[in-house]
């Protein structure tokens, strides 16, 4: 391709003739259709000029009006009702871009409390049950992955792949789905679950195909500790996807996962030291 190709004199509505659209264009066509029929009020809601950044007022506009609902801070979560909308953030000085959509205008908010009114329970307890079981096994796929690592699989890439995708399934429902559902105990049900599910397939898989000869003393370890290790982490990682759900929920508006990296990093960071020193005292010659 020469350079004359690009000149601003060769794009499509400067030509004579009409323009040839691109063969991938057609595709991309058919799955925006199709993407818009599958749910059409979500589309319109998700898409409504009230979810979009605002042009920030400026100090000196005299009909700035304070904000009438809870609408935390994005950075650090404080809750912003009564400040004026383009202040900085009296808790962290960020200023925010988004505002509240006007009350009744189509918008992220109205989408996801007609979808919770319209909900079931039986659809939501079908939710958390899959989740419970789906979670774990989602997650074994990304241990079997890491398994050859060696050390830096071991005490770095595994805790975080695991972590992480232990509450993948849960988290990404969350996100797309907030009203799937109804109280963060079935959060909490789905997260704890799949990690339980996560620690008995890793400990048949490892005590009948890679350690069969394991010891009792093994056993009991890897069923006891290391189970309660793959619980404890997902449920501090389950305290921020918590968070994340409950600010979508309480203020109508689009899940931001942000606040769910520091409690995901905690978890991998706990995984990842226990297994450090695992590695060490096996190394020092403790036998389990
Ligand atoms: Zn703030």
């Amino acid at each position: 391709m020469s350079d004359h190709d690009h000149s601003i004199e060769n794009e499509p509505h400067l030509q004579a003739h009409p323009a040839q659209p691109d063969p991938s264009e057609t595709a991309a066509e058919k799955t925006l259709r199709h993407a818009t029929n599958r749910d059409p009020a979500q589309e319109a809601a998700r898409h409504s000029v009230f979810n979009e950044p605002m042009v920030r007022p400026t100090a000196a506009d005299s009909a700035r009006t304070p904000i009438d609902r809870d609408w935390s801070c994005p950075t650090c979560s404080y809750n912003l009702r009564g400040t004026h909308l383009g202040d900085p953030c009296p808790e962290c000085g960020h200023t925010s871009l988004y505002q509240p959509p006007p009350l009744g205008e189509t918008s992220y908010g109205t989408w996801l409390n007609e979808k919770r009114r319209n909900t079931p329970a039986t659809t939501i307890w079908s939710t958390v049950v899959f989740i419970a079981l789906a979670g774990g096994v989602w997650a074994v796929v990304g241990a079997l992955l890491t398994a050859h690592l060696g050390i830096w699989g071991i005490v770095l890439i595994g805790p975080i792949t695991e972590e992480v995708m232990k509450i993948a399934i849960v988290t990404g429902t969350i996100e797309t789905h907030p009203y799937l559902f109804r109280k963060p105990s079935q959060i909490w049900i789905a997260a704890i679950c799949s990690a339980a599910v996560f620690a008995i397939i890793e400990n048949v898989l490892y005590l009948n195909y890679y350690f069969p000869e394991a010891s009792s003393a093994l056993v009991h370890w890897r069923w006891t500790i290391c189970s309660s290790l793959h619980i404890g982490c997902t449920a501090i990682a389950t305290v921020g996807i918590t968070k994340v759900w409950s600010r979508s929920i309480n203020e109508m508006r689009e899940p931001n996962l942000a606040p769910a990296g520091p409690w995901l990093i905690a978890a991998a960071a706990v995984h990842g030291i226990y297994n450090a020193s695992a590695v060490f005292m096996a190394a020092a010659g403790f036998d389990f």
